[in-house]
């Protein structure tokens, strides 16, 4: 491959075969049919097969497999064959539910590429990463990630990130020409490298290598994403099924011994088939025990939040925040674009003298009128990057589309070429060009008008003449300008102020100085909040989480905005943040709710002493700089049109910036939590009540209640439809009014362990009277068959009852949730189908007579009182 760090610019698009203005459409699709698209050889997607396999792959199901094969092997088909079968159906319904559920992850995670600007017919365009090809134009932007190895053609104050690459974690200052010698990839400033990413300035770019050519495609042939983790639940569960897995596995061998101990008693002997029976009642009650059906709930539930989540705007980068979302307490919201709508207009033209309102006028004559007004509006389009957007529809920057759409309605334009630019930078708070014009070369300067004005020594103003005059700024114009500025913020209106000077022969536009400036006058534009924003911060503060406003603007402006969005509390701002140290901030986080003028280094202590206070923080960004606070927070969200940078830092990606969507995220992160809990606690009382079941009546010397075959349908095939039902249900009216979920709870708390404990016990207690009832006491066969028929049937029952009995706890609607109704449905029509097919005979049981029935409804009853009582609390 030729070293195109050594080749001129020029020569470079030779070799690559392309020019300035990028390829065409077409020779670019021929590229990517040839050469494939630029991505890395992805890490191989989890196959079929392991799916099918995992769903084996747990230590009571290879104890149960075991415990069939060698009942085959000694001859003893009987119900061996059909617990197999039950094997089986388990493992494909597991299968279809875990593979769906990895297809739509792996969709998301599809859906976080990054976007590249390429010049492609000489327009401008937005591709994928995956389609750009050699040859390929890119521009590249503060914020950038760098989607391909790029040979620079033109740079402005470029500095990348090469750490992904290099492990150097100082930014490195790019520049256009050839270097000879060979450089190693750290030393080759004119090319930009894949997966680095633009900390500072902008530049043009010809890419050289795609995919696995790339330097970093090089030194890692297969670069697989992060490992997805398990979420906290995700581990929590997996050691909660450890843990009991050893007590669950000594009551299993109680039982078998105690029902061993009762043979010798009876003075049977010990044939092959009651070993067997006994062997397969232990493992079963294992399997009943063991909440097989969980880890795959959870798995599902927080597969389908998350697209619920992305309904909702919210795309989630990270899965284990997710289940956080539902403990977030304190939301950190940027103002401009989340709060705001991000669509500035401006209302005033302010300079020393005169001024003029777009309310009033189209601003055409006062304009014509005045010298120093002329040169504000024309400072406003000279300084200004965003005009090929404005003329192509396409983004931009909507503070500098406001001074455009101003200068257009004032009808000035600025013809001109520009020499140099410092651009505009959040530490700084204002950006400079340097252009010729006219014969004339100026710089024109425009920024946040504390900041500028500083640098300002002298103004334009204009006596009763239409020409201006050049003044040294004294104290009054000076608290003039102040006056003024703070008078526009206190209308919550964003103040860019602007200035200009000569340019001297032999300045250096490396380091353009923005000094000893000659103010110009003053732009102040609205942005009204947001639609809904006042209701969703209303909501937030009914659900006990405090919205806090950090924004880069003005304290006047961030307090009128505040007002009208009803984000109330102290405003504290950047500098005084400086002035602070740890303990004083800790105390000012109690009272301030509004944060102004800060950088993003700030959002980072805000978020440490929130933290430090036990709050779970919630933070917004959109910059390079937000990337550790995004890390930081608890709850990283980065603004959908915000920078890659920002967006892989963060665990969500705010798709409409809008905050709205924050707030809804949260009540979807709720709601999460409440479904896998109510599946939880389904499951498991229902698991409990079995295990008691058995347990209790091996212990009191009773024949068995359940069968192995009765107890494994239960398990592995009924119970678990309503369980995975609620994954879809919808929430709780009450969800958004009750204070988030403690953060170190676990996802059982005491109150509802409790409950589930008597839920399980009542149950348990209710099924031994019926089976001593219906038959279960005697020594008949049938007898006992009715018996275990009408407990099997009392426990299906107890469950679809708790399905209704859970939700009402959790106040969600009755009749909501269809696929709840179909799953309870399904689960009722295959016990019928079991009890009056010839089904009953694999299984064992016997058509329940009306007297059994009415026993049934009976108990049903009897269990509804007290859990109805006890489920009458509010969850929490
Ligand atoms: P928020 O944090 O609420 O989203 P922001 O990120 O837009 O606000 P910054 O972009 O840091 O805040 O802007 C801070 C200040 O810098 C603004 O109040 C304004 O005075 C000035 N400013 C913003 N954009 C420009 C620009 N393109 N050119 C020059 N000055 C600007």
């Amino acid at each position: 491959m030729p070293a195109y760090y050594s080749a001129s610019c020029k020569e470079v698009l030779k070799l690559l075969k392309t020019d300035s203005g990028g390829l065409s459409q077409a020779e670019a699709e021929d590229r990517l049919n040839l050469f494939g698209p630029n991505s890395l050889k992805p890490p191989p997607p989890i196959s079929a097969w392991k799916i099918l396999f995992n769903q084996f792959s747990n230590f009571i199901i290879y104890l149960l497999l075991f415990a069939v094969l060698f009942s085959i092997i000694i001859g003893e088909y009987g119900d061996s064959l059909v617990i197999l079968a039950i094997l089986v159906l388990n493992g494909i319904i597991g299968f279809f539910q875990e593979y769906n559920a990895n297809r739509s992850l792996e969709a998301l995670k599809r859906m976080a590429t990054i976007q590249a600007a390429v010049l492609r017919d000489g327009k401008l365009k937005h591709v994928t990463a995956e389609q750009l090809v050699c040859g390929d134009i890119l521009h590249l932007e503060h914020g950038d990630k760098i989607p391909a190895d790029a040979r620079l053609l033109n740079v402005v104050e470029l500095q990348l990130d090469e750490s992904p690459l290099t492990g150097e974690s100082m930014p490195v200052r790019k520049q256009t020409a050839p270097i000879s010698g060979q450089p190693g990839p750290a030393d080759q400033t004119n090319m930009v490298f894949s997966s680095t990413s633009v900390v500072e300035g902008r530049g043009l770019a010809v890419v050289t290598a795609c995919g696995q050519e790339t330097e970093i495609g090089k030194i890692s042939t297969m670069i697989s994403e992060a490992k997805e983790e398990k979420t906290p639940l995700q581990r929590r569960l997996d050691r909660f099924g450890r843990n009991i897995g050893m007590v669950i596995i000594g009551i299993c061998l109680l039982v078998f011994l105690l029902l061993m101990s009762r043979l010798r008693i009876d003075g049977e002997p010990l044939t092959n088939t009651i070993f067997l029976q006994f062997a397969f009642i232990s493992i079963s009650l294992a399997v009943a025990a063991v909440p097989t059906a969980l880890p795959a709930v959870v798995t599902i539930a927080l597969s389908i939040g998350t697209r619920r989540l992305l309904k909702k705007n919210m795309l989630v980068r990270r899965l284990t925040s997710v289940e956080t979302l539902g403990s977030c307490d304190v939301i950190c919201s940027d103002k401009t674009g989340t709060l705001t709508r991000n669509q500035m207009t401006v209302r005033e033209g302010w300079c020393l003298g005169t001024s003029v309102d777009f309310d009033q006028d189209d601003g055409i004559h006062a304009i014509a009128k005045s010298e120093q007004l002329n040169l504000l509006f024309t400072a406003g389009v000279a300084c200004n990057n965003s005009l090929a957007n404005l003329r192509s529809d396409s983004g931009g920057n909507p503070t500098e589309l406001a001074l455009l759409r101003a200068a257009d309605k004032a009808g000035i334009t600025f013809e001109g070429k520009r020499l140099a630019e410092r651009p505009f930078n959040s530490r700084r708070k204002c950006m400079s060009v340097a252009v010729e014009s006219e014969n004339r070369s100026l710089l024109y300067s425009k920024g946040a008008p504390e900041q500028m004005l500083n640098r300002c020594t002298h103004a334009v103003i204009q006596d009763s003449s239409p020409a201006m005059k050049r003044i040294p700024l004294s104290e009054t114009e000076r608290n003039d300008i102040s006056d003024t500025y703070h008078r526009f913020g206190a209308q919550a209106m964003r103040v860019i102020a602007f200035a200009y000077r000569e340019i001297s022969d032999n300045e250096d536009f490396d380091d353009l100085a923005e000094e000893g400036l000659t103010f110009i006058g003053l732009q102040a534009m609205i942005d009204p909040p947001r639609e809904g924003v006042v209701s969703a911060i209303e909501k937030a503060k009914l659900a006990h989480i405090r919205v806090i406003m950090i924004t880069g603007d003005h304290r006047e402006t961030a307090n009128a905005i505040a007002r009208q969005t009803g984000i109330e509390g102290e405003c504290v701002t950047g500098p005084e943040i400086d002035a602070m140290n740890d303990i004083d901030l800790a105390v000012t986080l109690d009272t301030t709710n509004i944060f102004a003028r800060v950088v993003p280094e700030h959002k980072q202590r805000i978020v440490s002493g929130l933290q430090d206070k036990g709050h779970i923080v919630a933070m917004t960004g959109d910059g390079v700089n937000d990337a550790p606070a995004l890390k930081k927070a608890d709850i990283g969200i980065a603004i959908g049109s915000g920078t890659d940078v920002a967006h892989e830092a963060a665990d969500f990606v705010l798709l409409d910036d809008s905050f709205t969507s924050i707030v809804a995220g949260i009540e979807e992160g709720r709601g999460i939590y409440e479904n896998i809990q109510k599946s939880i606690m389904l499951l498991l009382s229902g698991n409990l009540m079995e295990v008691l079941v058995i347990f209790l009546a091996v212990l009191l010397g009773f024949n068995l209640p359940l069968t192995a075959l009765l107890l494994l349908w239960i398990n592995l095939i009924t119970d678990g439809a309503p369980a995975l039902a609620y994954s879809v249900d919808p929430y709780g009216t009450a969800i958004m009014q009750r204070p988030p979920i403690p953060p170190g709870e676990g996802i059982l708390p005491r109150t509802k362990l409790r409950l589930l404990v008597c839920l399980g016990s009542i149950g348990a207690l209710i099924s031994l009277v019926l089976f001593q009832l219906t038959g279960g006491g005697g020594n008949e066969v049938a007898d006992i068959q009715r018996g275990q028929t009408v407990v099997f049937s009392y426990i299906v029952l107890f469950e679809m009852i708790l399905v209704f009995i859970l939700r009402r706890s959790y106040q969600v609607p009755l009749l909501s949730n269809h696929w709840l109704w179909i799953a309870v449905v399904f689960s009722l029509a295959t016990q019928i189908f079991i009890l009056y097919t010839p089904a009953r005979f694999v299984f064992h049981v016997t058509a329940l007579e009306i007297q059994e029935i009415c026993y049934l409804l009976l108990a049903t009853f009897v269990f509804m009182i007290p859990a109805l009582i006890i489920t009458r609390a509010k969850p929490n």
